[in-house]
């Protein structure tokens, strides 16, 4: 037999309308704890960890050029077929990305891409704002792969953010605080 781990209350349980009880006593210890209410997006916002695979960025050297040789082995092993790279050769004949854009729309973040790329250029931050309600903008340039935001050191918690309203609509980090709410703490384990 099937066990359910449900306890079967006795006759005298059943009498004093014991479940009954217990089911109240649950609801107002929830009613008297903290809340858990996350308040993104415009007071905080959830980091996640750094092995989260989020929006990509590309990396670039001491000179500010991109670390991308436009090898095409990202755009080959890509699953979605969303990787569109068009190499060039520059004044000091090496080889860099004309053309380096993803289709977020099609991409699945599975980060093979990543793993594909042997001069350490392509790779999935933390961010995972991109939602849109115009396709078009899904399509990222080498210029927003160069200014998306890189791994934040310490991912994994909440921290005080404010929406941008005016701007990308997305929810930033505020600068001026790191000490997030210890929402953990707050949430009930019993
Ligand atoms: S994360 Fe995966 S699906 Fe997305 S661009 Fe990279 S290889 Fe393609
Ligand atoms: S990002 Fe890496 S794998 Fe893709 S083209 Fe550039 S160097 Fe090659």
């Amino acid at each position: 037999m099937a066990r359910t781990g449900v306890k079967q209350s006795s006759w005298i349980g059943r009498v004093f309308f014991a479940d009954l009880l217990a089911g109240l006593r649950l609801t107002l210890g929830y009613m008297m704890s903290k809340t858990v209410t996350h308040h993104y997006p415009d007071h905080e916002k959830w980091v996640p960890y750094q092995r989260h695979r989020g929006h990509h960025f590309m990396n670039t050297n001491e000179a500010g050029e991109v670390n991308c040789v436009a090898c095409g082995l990202c755009s080959k092993i890509c699953p979605c077929n969303c990787i569109t790279v068009i190499p060039f050769e520059n004044d000091q004949g090496d080889r860099r990305p004309k053309v380096f854009d993803i289709d977020l729309a099609r991409c699945l973040y599975c980060g093979l891409c990543e793993d594909a790329c042997p001069a350490d250029a392509i790779k999935l931050g933390q961010e995972y704002e991109v939602s849109t309600t115009n396709r078009a903008t899904l399509k990222v340039h080498l210029e927003d792969l160069i200014a998306a935001p890189r791994k934040s050191e310490d991912g994994g918690d909440i921290k005080p953010a404010k929406l941008d309203s005016a701007g990308s609509q997305h929810s930033i980090l505020r600068p001026e605080s790191d000490a997030g709410r210890d929402w953990w703490s707050r949430v009930r384990r019993d």
